[in-house]
């Protein structure tokens, strides 16, 4: 027999940007998996940074970290939640990297003679991208940030119309989004924008199979009519995709429309239909859950909330673990730079979280929530800087090092967290800190061993400075437990307090491997334990 065809689903998106693309394609990439399909996910970014490593996340929202060490888009973040996929540096590419590539290629005088161009070289460069991200599968999602009518996504639809004719038009399904606004003095949702978007794209080439409207509320049928009609698509392949109060629900939602049947209908794939128990007890534990649980985030207040994407998923994930509701109180780390407004800020919360990050500004708030953590028993987790501060904290009030600090701050002072061989202040910024999974190794008896019940993890990071060896018996002493370490390079990897009902603080982020499905131990154990219930 031969083998089957390989086929391609691609995303647009049109009418606004932040519509939730991402979370579209990942719901159906869930179900997709849950149909016995091998899928694999791509996105497809236009701007010209090579990485959004070196944007800030106020600007672009949390950068994702990979296994293999890419930073990459937070879309991506949402494409492992949603599937058992561990994505790779195959997952995301910009036009920076494909001119990169193709600049690369020119200067080896790989096209001698040529005159280069954005047809064929760069489309030629995004549609062997599309290729490597679509190895080993037997169905790519592949999204294109933006908004079609970008000047910047231009490249990328027109590789994606040469793809369809490529591999032939029966493989491939293009998936575009609309947002349907509701005008309030109307009284009515408008399909006239959707209308417009989908002629942008006709224009350039392509025709879309399915359309997703987004929409605050219910679309009636006879806008769904308007939009078959005026847009060229049967009205049965006209999606909606209205708010929800979990984004879990949604690929519940979209199999309830029929959406996953449609689309292995029109590829050609017969497959069995899902299995979405897990799906349904994720719903049901967020929908019933039997109390609440206040988290204290402590950060810099422009960064809360989009940078944090991950870290908030798996807050979730922990709480969703235990049936509990997770109510995140966001705290600006400098309002707590007086000791009693930490107390009253944090008087009311069952837990802190003192997350990633990067510069002075907020430190001493967030040590002075640490402090007041280690002090009265209230749950704590640290993040990567949020371990480097609680090392930081230790140091200054139980050990009596009274100056101590972190070489990336400016304030001088004892450097208990450093940088190591290889990193500094001026080294070249573009994906040159310590990226990626390494393995750490857990101290047995501990909390960490015990809640990981495993003797070695492999945990992904994002981070330049280290602590500084030269003080660690000094913690020991003192009663600090390193409970994780990295075998290899002898860096600390997890820290613990024994007689606290949770203090506990990691190098790495955890939160890139937290699933709905399979909650992180960490987030899960924190969770427990800001309900008073971890043994
Ligand atoms: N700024 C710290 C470092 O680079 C921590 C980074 C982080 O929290 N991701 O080591």
């Amino acid at each position: 027999m031969s083998k089957p065809n390989k086929k391609y689903i691609f995303f647009t998106g049109g009418v606004a940007s932040s519509l939730g693309k991402g979370l579209a394609s990942a719901s159906i990439a869930c179900l997709l998996e849950r149909r016995g399909i091998k899928v694999s996910m791509l996105k497809m970014d236009p701007y010209i940074n090579v990485d959004p490593g070196t944007m800030s996340p106020t600007q672009h929202g949390e950068v994702f970290v990979t296994d293999d060490g890419a930073e990459t888009d937070l879309d991506l973040g949402h494409y492992e939640r949603f599937t058992s996929l561990t994505l790779t540096k195959a997952s995301n590419f910009t036009s920076g990297q494909t001119y990169l590539k193709v600049i690369e290629n020119e200067r080896d005088g790989k096209y001698l003679g040529k005159t280069v161009q954005v047809v064929p070289h760069i489309t030629d460069e995004i549609k062997r991208r599309i290729h490597l991200a679509a190895e080993g599968s037997e169905v790519l999602l592949g999204e294109i940030g933006g908004t079609v009518g970008d000047i910047e996504s231009l490249p990328f639809i027109e590789a994606i119309r040469q793809f369809a004719h490529d591999v032939g038009p029966s493989n491939v399904l293009f998936i575009h989004l609309v947002l349907l606004p509701y005008i309030g003095a109307a009284g009515e949702i408008k399909s006239k924008p959707a209308q417009h978007s989908v002629k942008e794209l006709r224009s350039i080439g392509l025709f879309p199979n399915i359309i997703i409207c987004r929409a605050d509320r219910e679309v009636d049928d006879s806008i769904r009519q308007k939009l078959s009609l005026f847009c060229d698509v049967p009205k049965d392949q006209i999606f909606t995709s209205i708010d929800l109060d979990s984004i879990y629900q949604l690929p519940m939602d979209f199999h309830q429309q029929g959406l996953d049947e449609k689309i292995t209908e029109l590829l050609g794939m017969w497959t069995a239909a899902p299995s979405i128990d897990d799906l349904k007890k994720v719903i049901y534990n967020y929908q019933n859950p039997t109390k609440q649980v206040k988290i204290g985030i402590v950060g810099k207040y422009t960064e809360l909330i989009e940078s944090y994407k991950s870290l908030d998923e798996a807050l979730h994930h922990g709480a969703i673990a235990n049936q509990v509701e997770f109510v995140p109180v966001y705290i600006d780390a400098e309002e707590m730079e007086s000791q009693k407004r930490t107390e009253s800020l944090l008087k009311d919360v069952n837990g802190i979280l003192v997350p990633g990050g990067f510069g002075e500004r907020g430190t001493e708030g967030k040590i002075n929530a640490i402090k007041y953590a280690r002090e009265n028993n209230l749950p704590f987790f640290g993040i990567c800087l949020g371990m480097q501060l609680a090392i930081i904290e230790f140091a200054r009030h139980v050990c009596g090092i009274k100056d101590a600090t972190s070489s990336e701050f400016e304030t001088p002072g004892t450097p208990v967290i450093d940088f190591i061989d290889g990193q500094s202040k001026d080294v070249a910024k573009g994906g040159s800190m310590r990226l990626g999974a390494y393995n750490c190794e857990l101290k047995p008896k501990s909390l960490a061993r015990e809640v990981y019940g495993e003797a070695m993890i492999s945990e992904r990071h994002r981070h330049r400075l280290e602590v500084n060896n030269d003080f660690v018996s000094q913690y020991e002493k003192s009663g600090l437990t390193i409970s994780g370490k990295n075998p290899e390079l002898d860096l600390v990897e997890l820290i613990e307090l024994e007689d606290h009902p949770f203090f506990v603080a990691c190098q790495y982020h955890p939160e890139f491997r937290s699933r709905p499905f399979s909650p992180h131990p960490l987030f899960a154990s924190f969770i427990l334990a800001s309900m008073g219930e971890l043994k």
